[in-house]
């Protein structure tokens, strides 16, 4: 058998050099915890990036997915098929939305709602010049020329210039900031009701509302970039709901599917006014083996409750991780919502406390350079999350006495 050494190696020699993936290999997945080729189980409180959140393997979505890879995979826009008009109608009564274009990632999901804004603007209000998009500081949208450019981060931006043009940046949770630079050639504001990337950054509800109020005021559009609160993520089935205030355009993606990848982007009928046959389209948007996971998602998140255990583990993981935090000095904030949840930590410690969490068995990551991320599976138990403390707990110790020596 190859070495899991010489595989690593192997997959280094042909991998893009943009991933850095960490050397163990991956092999097999159930419920919250994940194995290596080697045989080593992780308690996995990453949840492939917040993917993942009926955990590995769900027994009902094993079984939707085969029957549905046996009966149809793919027949591309020129056809409806039933579990693609299911979904659409599903995510729109769960939602202020009439409407869904389906896609496959979240970067996808981000360029439609630009293209959809900016069209809506140009053919449906009739301004052409009304272009103008304003994103956030240390904001994340994903990875295509647009979306790296409404990315309010400039590492990700290094290199790839020129970027699209008519982007704008204001400061996260900071009104005025947007205020001076909202004007009548503002074609839609972007946010993330909770940073992500960034550092799992909760909006202010004052923030939110007030991005509202600005955007009615000049006829912009607000677009909630839900790819990773959505689905369940924050204890509403999307943040804006928790929040009580309602984007005209929303961006889903990573839970959607719980692992198959599938992204939607999702506005009112008076928006999808900007779109007419032709004007947007992809070729396996809305594919069935996607659509029937999505919707397989959503039906075990509303019979199992999971929105109420999201709150429940939710409250537990937190409250345990700012117990944590008392004792240990590099901790300097605990934040979030749900099972979304970020410990910031000093300097570079967030890194290394997220391997020495690995070496006690647990999966978490960076977000924002500073802070260690929790996205467990929504179906994660008492017990799981009580694990997960205890390792945590576990990691810090190590990782102090190390500090001393
Ligand atoms: C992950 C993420 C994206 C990008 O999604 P991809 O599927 O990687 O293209 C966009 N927006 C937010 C808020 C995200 O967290």
């Amino acid at each position: 058998m190859t070495s899991t050494q010489e595989l690593f190696e192997l997959g280094n020699a042909h991998n893009s050099p943009s991933y850095g993936p960490s050397d163990a290999i991956m092999e097999r997945g159930q419920g919250v915890t994940l194995y290596d080729r080697d045989g080593n189980a992780y308690l996995d409180f990453l949840a492939g990036i917040a993917v993942n959140c009926l955990g590995h393997a769900h027994p009902d979505l094993v079984k939707a997915l085969q029957d549905q890879a046996a009966t149809l995979l793919h027949v591309s826009n020129m056809f409806y098929t039933e579990v693609q008009i299911r979904l659409m109608e599903r995510l729109t009564s769960l939602s202020f939305a009439d409407r869904v274009f389906l896609c496959n990632s979240g970067a996808e999901s981000v360029e439609a709602a630009f293209k959809l804004a900016r069209r809506f603007q140009s053919t449906v209000v009739g301004k052409p010049n009304k272009t103008n998009i304003i994103s956030m500081n240390s904001s994340f949208h994903g990875r295509t020329l647009a979306a790296i450019t409404a990315t309010g981060q400039p590492k990700y931006h290094k290199g790839f210039e020129p970027l699209v043009p008519g982007f704008f940046y204001a400061d996260f949770n900071d009104l005025e900031s947007v205020r001076k630079l909202v004007d009548q050639d503002t074609a839609a504001i972007i946010v993330e009701p909770i940073q992500g990337e960034g550092g799992v950054r909760p909006a202010t509800p004052e923030f939110l509302q007030g991005l509202r109020d600005l955007c009615d005021s000049v006829g912009a559009l607000l677009i909630f970039d839900e790819v990773q609160t959505g689905i369940g993520r924050t204890g509403t089935l999307f943040a804006y709901q928790g929040y009580g205030v309602e984007p005209d355009i929303i961006t889903l993606a990573k839970g959607l599917g719980g692992g198959v990848p599938i992204g939607a982007m999702m506005a009112t009928n008076r928006v999808f006014e900007g779109f007419v046959k032709g004007s947007h389209a992809s070729t396996f948007g809305g594919n069935p083996l996607a659509c029937r996971a999505a919707l397989t998602v959503l039906d075990v998140i509303e019979r199992d409750g999971l929105l109420e255990n999201v709150n429940q583990r939710g409250e537990q993981l937190m409250s345990a991780l700012r117990e944590l935090a008392a004792d240990h000095p590099t901790i300097i904030d605990v934040r979030g919502r749900g099972l979304m949840i970020g410990v910031e930590c000093l300097d570079t410690h967030a890194a290394e406390i997220v391997n020495a969490c690995r070496d006690q068995g647990l999966l978490v990551n960076v977000a924002g350079g500073a802070t260690v991320r929790f996205v467990p599976p929504l179906i994660v138990t008492a017990q799981d999350v009580e694990s997960a403390v205890s390792r945590v707990k576990q990691a810090l110790e190590e990782w102090t006495s190390k500090q001393a020596a």
